[in-house]
């Protein structure tokens, strides 16, 4: 069957998001609308495959929607993004014959809403380690005490996926991987006010004991660096997905660029900017940068859709993929800024937004330090002591 995004993501409904994100981002609120409509059109089960209730598309295609989604409305893009994100690591895993996360899959079809709890304050090693305690209990379960922070899909989540350290065990330590629902031991702090994807609402959430029931309980492996398909499936979906979503804000920044570069007039020449040869060169370089990002993308999501094995090499490829396409989604917003001149500096003009949103590219995993450590040690191998 070919593959249309308008069949998922219909014109009209991509309007609509886009005519409402100025509110969200100016009133700093959660796009409950925005959320309503993609499950009513079956966008939060995409990577469900169809025996399961979804629509069985692939990592590439469902990377190809959120690039498409992110024109619309960044902010709605990422938040959506991290439900994705366990629905995607559900299915690389399931691709591979582990079906551990089949309850993802089946929730996510009965319209369950699953968060990303992985980042804390300071923790550099990402998913090799957690300041989170996980507690085992009798009956498998393990209760999680620790500090979130930028959970995004705050106000709406039913599922945490998360991970924290099971010091306790005799074979431990054991990073845990598991999945706890919405409770009274989970307390999220209204302290979302940031200067860009203020929809995401990505607030700091405190785990008081929450417990993740055995079943949910995916993956205890050891800490650090670790080959488990569990931290391969975090990588590759987080990173292609989120590379996604800033491709699909520089594909906006490039679209209100040519806009303005159309409807600016000189007074000087009396001529469109669409005609200034210092205009056309900075929409040019634009366009430059931003035609090698969907082919990149589509790449590496096919080479994990494929099981293509790059061995070592995928650390370096994932982390390279994402650094490059927020980095160019950056410059390439900055560019357009310049061509639509100072009306773009105000708090309400899309780039201006544009600009904000991009920002917080920069800092999610792997940010440029690690992308940079992952590269050099593919090609120049691991430091020296
Ligand atoms: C819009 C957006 C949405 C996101 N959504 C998610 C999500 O859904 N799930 C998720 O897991 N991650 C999410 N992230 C988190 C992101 O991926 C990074 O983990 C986050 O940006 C922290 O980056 P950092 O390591 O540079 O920050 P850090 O340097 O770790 O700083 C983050 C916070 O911790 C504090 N801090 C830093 N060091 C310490 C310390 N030693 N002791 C105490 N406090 C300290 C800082 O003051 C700051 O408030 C999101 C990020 C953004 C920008």
């Amino acid at each position: 069957m070919t593959f249309e995004v308008e069949q998922y993501l219909p014109d009209a409904l991509l309007e609509r998001i886009r005519g409402r994100a100025a509110d969200v981002d100016r009133d700093n609120a959660f796009p409950h609308d925005d959320l309503d409509d993609l499950r009513a059109a079956g966008y939060l089960s995409i990577l469900v495959p169809a025996d399961r209730g979804g629509s069985g598309l692939s990592l590439a295609q469902a990377s190809q929607l959120q690039q498409r989604l992110a024109t619309a409305s960044p902010a709605t893009a990422l938040a959506v993004n991290m439900h994705l994100v366990w629905t995607g690591v559900a299915k690389v895993l399931r691709d591979r014959g582990i079906d551990d996360l089949a309850f993802v899959q089946t929730g996510a079809a009965a319209g369950e809403i699953f968060a990303f709890g992985i980042s804390e304050a300071g923790n550099d090693l990402v998913l090799f380690g957690s300041d989170t305690d996980a507690a085992p209990r009798a009956d498998g379960s393990y209760a999680f005490t620790g500090t979130k922070i930028f959970t995004s899909l705050a106000p709406v989540w039913t599922q945490l996926g998360l991970h924290g350290l099971d010091t306790a065990s005799p074979d431990g330590p054991r990073m845990v991987y598991g999945f706890v629902p919405r409770s009274d031991a989970v307390l999220t702090r209204d302290d979302w006010d940031t200067v860009g994807m203020r929809g995401t609402q990505s607030r700091t959430t405190e785990l008081h004991g929450a417990v993740a029931p055995a079943d949910r309980v995916v993956r205890r492996i050891a800490p650090g660096p670790s080959p488990d398909p569990i931290v391969f499936g975090i990588f590759s979906v987080f990173e292609i997905l989120l590379a996604s979503v800033y491709t699909g804000v520089a594909r906006r920044a490039l679209d209100l660029a040519v806009e303005a570069a159309r409807s600016r007039r000189s007074k000087r020449t009396g001529a469109a900017y669409s005609q200034d040869a210092d205009i056309r060169w900075r929409i040019a370089d634009i366009v430059l940068a931003y035609d090698a990002l969907g082919p990149q993308l589509a790449a590496l999501a096919d080479d994990v859709d494929a099981q293509t094995d790059h061995g070592g090499r995928w650390f370096s490829l994932l982390s390279g993929l994402k650094h490059r396409a927020t980095t160019t989604a950056k410059r390439i917003v900055d560019e357009a800024i310049l061509v639509a001149g100072g009306s773009a500096y105000f708090a309400d003009h899309e780039l201006g937004r544009l600009y904000r949103d991009v920002l917080a590219g920069l800092f999610h995993p792997s940010d440029p330090e690690s992308a940079h450590a992952a590269a050099a040690t593919a090609w120049l191998g691991p430091l020296e002591n």
